[in-house]
C-alpha cells in the first residue's frame, strides 16, 4: 500500500519542463532529464490506493496504477516495471505522450490535485530500461502459424509483440521507410525522442518479429496474396485520410497539410536532410485546427524560427473548470495549455490561439504565394460566420491541422481484401475485431486494429487495440487464448 497520509503531506509536484528559451534551441524532449527518482517516489506516495481506483476508468489499458504507485513509492523499480508491463507493451511511449485521462479520473481530483500518474509511469518505464528489466522475451515454443501485420504504428507494434511472444511467426509490413507510424513521422521528437522507438524495435527483433519496410500492401504486394500466404492478417494502417479545407485560394503556394509538414520536420531530426523543404523560418505561420496536431505544428514552427505563430480553433474557448455536463471522472473539455502554447506565450507574451473562428478564404500575391487569410467569428451553434466580424491576418505559411476522416479510401488494400467502411468512415469490423468485408460478414483471419477501425484516437487506445486484436487473432489461430483483451471494438473513452 502507498503512504496513507501521502496526499495530506505532499502537494502535487509534476516533473518540471526545461526552460522555454533552452528547449526552443533544440529538438530534445521538453521534459528531458528532469525526473529525479526521489520526487517520483514522493509523488507516487500521494496515491490513496482507492478501494475502487477510478484512475482505471480513464485508462483503456487497465493499467494497474495503484499497484505500481506503491512500488514506485518504495523505489522497488523492478516490481513496478513488472506491474507496468503487465498491461502495457510500451509504457515509455504513453508515459511521454498520453494526455493522461487517468489523472482527470483520479479520486483526488474531486477536491484536490491528482496523482502525477503520467510522470510515475514514465519514470518506471525509463528505470526498467536503465536497469535492464526490459530484456527481450522470445517465445518458449513456436506455434507454426504465421501472421502478417500491416502497418507499424503503436497498434501494429502492440499486436505484433503480443503475437510473437505467444509463439506465432509475425512479419510487420510498413510502406514507409522506417517503422513506427505516427510515432515516427507525426509526433515531433520534442514530445518523444525516436531512440525510445528504436530501442523497442530492437527488442521486438530480438524476440523474433520480422520487419519489412518500404512495402505498400495493396500496391507493392497484393493484399489477397498476403492473406493467402499467412494464417492471419492484422490490418493496422491508421486513419490517414486527411480533412481538407475547400475554400477559395486553397491552391496557393505555402498552404500545406500538417502531416506533410511534420513528416519533413521529423525527417530532418532523423538526419535525412539538413533542412526541411517546408520550413517556418522567418515566416508568419497560421495553423488551422485547435487540436494536438496543430500544437505539434506550433512547437515545430517555433523551433524552425517562425517570426510569428497563430492557431485558429473553430470551437469556442473552453472554461477553466468542469462544466455541469462534465462530472468527474470524465475527461473534461477545459482550457489546456500545451508546452507549445507555453513556448509561444513565452516568446510572444500572449496566447497564440484564436477561438471560435473560421477561415473564409486565402489571399495570395501575384506569384501565387499565400500572404493572408480572411476569417470570421462563428456562432457557437451551427458554426456559421457572424456578419460584420470578418478580418484578415497575414500568413506566409498555412498549416491545415483539421484531423482525419478515417483510413484512406479506394486503396488497393481495401479492394483486394474487400474491406468495407462503417457508418463513421472506419474499416467495419465485428465485436471480435474481425473485418466485415464486401462478400462475407466474417472473413477468415482478417482483423482490424487501431485508428483504422476506431478512427483518429490516442496512442494508449492504439496499444489497447493492438493487444485486444492480438488476443482475437490468437483465439482464431489456436482455438483459445491467454492473451489479455483490455477493450472491445465498441468501447469509447469517458469524455464529455
Ligand atoms: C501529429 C500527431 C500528433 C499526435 N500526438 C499524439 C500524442 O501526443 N499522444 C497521443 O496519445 N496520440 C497522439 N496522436 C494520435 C496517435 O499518434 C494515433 O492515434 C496512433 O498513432 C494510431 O496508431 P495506429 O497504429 O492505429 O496508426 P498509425 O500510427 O497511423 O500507423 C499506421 C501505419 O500504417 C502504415 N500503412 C498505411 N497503409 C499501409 C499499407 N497499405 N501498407 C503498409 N503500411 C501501411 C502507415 O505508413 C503507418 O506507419 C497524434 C497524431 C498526430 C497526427
Ligand atoms: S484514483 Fe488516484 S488516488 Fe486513487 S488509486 Fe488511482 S491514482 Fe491512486
Amino acid at each position: 500500500m502507498t503512504d496513507p497520509h501521502g496526499f495530506l503531506k505532499f502537494p502535487r509536484r509534476p516533473v518540471p519542463a526545461r526552460p522555454v528559451e533552452e528547449r526552443l534551441r533544440d529538438w530534445n524532449e521538453v521534459y528531458a532529464g528532469q525526473a529525479t527518482l526521489p520526487l517520483v517516489s514522493e509523488q507516487a506516495g500521494r496515491c490513496m490506493d482507492c478501494g475502487i481506483p477510478f484512475c482505471h476508468s480513464g485508462c483503456p489499458l487497465g493499467n494497474l496504477i495503484p499497484e505500481w504507485n506503491a512500488y514506485a513509492r518504495r523505489a522497488d523499480w523492478r516490481a513496478a516495471a513488472e506491474r507496468l508491463h503487465a498491461t502495457n507493451n510500451f509504457p515509455e511511449f504513453t508515459g511521454r505522450l498520453c494526455p493522461a485521462p487517468c489523472e482527470d479520473a483520479c479520486v483526488l481530483t474531486i477536491n484536490a490535485d491528482p496523482v502525477t500518474i503520467k510522470n510515475v509511469e514514465q519514470a518506471i518505464a525509463d528505470q526498467s530500461w536503465e536497469r535492464g528489466y526490459a530484456s527481450p522475451r522470445p517465445p518458449e515454443r513456436l506455434s507454426g502459424k504465421t501472421v502478417a501485420v500491416v502497418g507499424s504504428g503503436p497498434a501494429g507494434l502492440a499486436a505484433a509483440q503480443q503475437l510473437t511472444r505467444i509463439g506465432h511467426t509475425v512479419a510487420v509490413y510498413e510502406r514507409a521507410d522506417r517503422i513506427g507510424g505516427l510515432l515516427r513521422y507525426g509526433i515531433p521528437a520534442f514530445k518523444m525522442e525516436k531512440c525510445h522507438l528504436d530501442r523497442r524495435i530492437e527488442q521486438m527483433r530480438a524476440e523474433g518479429t520480422v520487419f519489412r519496410t518500404g512495402v505498400d500492401i495493396g500496391s507493392d504486394l497484393d493484399a489477397a496474396e498476403l492473406a493467402e500466404r499467412h494464417d492471419a492478417v492484422v490490418v493496422a494502417v491508421g486513419a490517414r485520410g486527411q480533412r481538407e479545407l475547400p475554400v477559395p485560394g486553397r491552391e496557393l503556394r505555402g498552404i500545406h497539410q500538417a502531416m506533410d509538414y511534420l513528416t519533413l520536420a521529423n525527417r530532418v531530426t532523423e538526419g535525412d536532410f539538413e533542412t526541411s523543404a517546408v520550413t517556418a523560418e522567418g515566416k508568419r505561420v497560421v495553423i488551422i485546427g485547435g487540436g494536438d496536431t496543430g500544437s505539434d505544428c506550433m512547437g515545430t514552427a517555433l523551433r524552425q524560427g517562425a517570426s510569428s505563430v497563430v492557431q485558429l480553433d473553430i470551437n469556442p474557448e473552453p472554461g477553466d473548470t468542469r462544466r455541469d455536463g462534465e462530472p468527474w471522472p470524465v475527461y473534461p473539455k477545459v482550457y489546456r495549455i500545451s508546452h507549445a502554447h507555453e513556448e509561444a506565450r513565452g516568446r510572444e507574451g500572449a496566447d497564440p490561439r484564436v477561438f471560435a473562428s473560421a477561415t473564409l478564404r486565402f489571399e495570395g500575391d501575384p506569384t501565387g504565394q499565400v500572404q493572408a487569410l480572411r476569417l470570421a467569428e462563428v456562432e457557437p451553434e451551427g458554426r456559421r460566420p457572424r456578419p460584420g466580424t470578418e478580418r484578415g491576418i497575414p500568413a506566409d505559411l498555412v498549416l491545415l491541422a483539421l484531423g482525419f476522416h478515417g483510413p484512406e479510401q479506394g486503396t488497393g488494400l481495401m479492394r483486394q481484401l474487400g474491406l468495407r467502411l462503417d457508418d463513421r468512415g472506419n474499416f467495419a469490423r465485428d465485436d471480435g475485431f474481425g473485418a466485415r468485408t464486401a462478400e462475407r460478414t466474417r472473413p477468415d483471419g482478417i482483423f482490424i486494429a487501431g485508428d483504422a477501425g476506431r478512427g483518429q484516437s490516442l496512442v494508449v487506445w492504439a496499444i489497447a487495440e493492438g493487444r485486444s486484436a492480438a488476443a482475437a487473432t490468437d483465439r482464431y489461430l489456436s482455438g483459445s487464448t491467454v492473451l489479455p483483451a483490455p477493450i472491445a471494438p465498441q468501447d469509447r473513452p469517458l469524455v464529455a
